[in-house]
């Protein structure tokens, strides 16, 4: 994967990756079956290999191989995930997260049961 180059644009996608990240896994099953959580595992591996910021990528990677994603309940895997990004945060010189705030900060706007709550109006959009 090639370097992006510019900081604004690899902050911005830092940013917005971070966003789509903590959502997923604060929306994530407080209890998963076998498969939700081979999925999630699959999803962030998969993840840390795809991501188009070459340099952060590797990064991640090898912090995957220190810290395995915790996919057993949702508290475990958003502060996991919580946990992680303050590890780049330390890397990067930047202030660490209060990993107790994570589950007010990270919502979607979506239903419990999966149906995103979205009326016809907005789904004829
Ligand atoms: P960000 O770190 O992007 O955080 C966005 C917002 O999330 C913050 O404003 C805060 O409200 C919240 N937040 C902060 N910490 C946490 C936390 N621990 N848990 C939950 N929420 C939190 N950049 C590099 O220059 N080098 C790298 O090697 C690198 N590796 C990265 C690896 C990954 C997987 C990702 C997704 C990004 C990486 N980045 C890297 C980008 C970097 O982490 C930041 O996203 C970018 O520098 C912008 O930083 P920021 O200060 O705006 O806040």
């Amino acid at each position: 994967m090639p370097h992006l180059g510019n900081e604004t644009i690899k902050a911005e996608l830092g940013r917005a990756s971070w966003k789509l990240f903590h959502t997923i896994l604060a929306r994530y099953p407080e209890k998963p079956t076998a498969e939700e959580r081979e999925a999630l595992s699959s999803y962030i591996y998969l993840f840390s290999r795809v991501y188009p910021c070459g340099e952060c990528a590797s990064h991640f990677q090898k912090l995957l191989k220190k810290f395995p994603p915790q996919t057993s309940s949702r508290i475990a895997a958003s502060q996991w995930g919580c946990h992680v990004h303050n590890q780049v945060n330390s890397r990067l010189g930047k202030k660490i997260f209060d990993c107790n705030t994570i589950a007010e900060k990270y919502q979607c706007g979506c239903a419990d049961d999966g149906d995103d709550g979205a009326t016809e109006a907005e789904t004829e959009e």
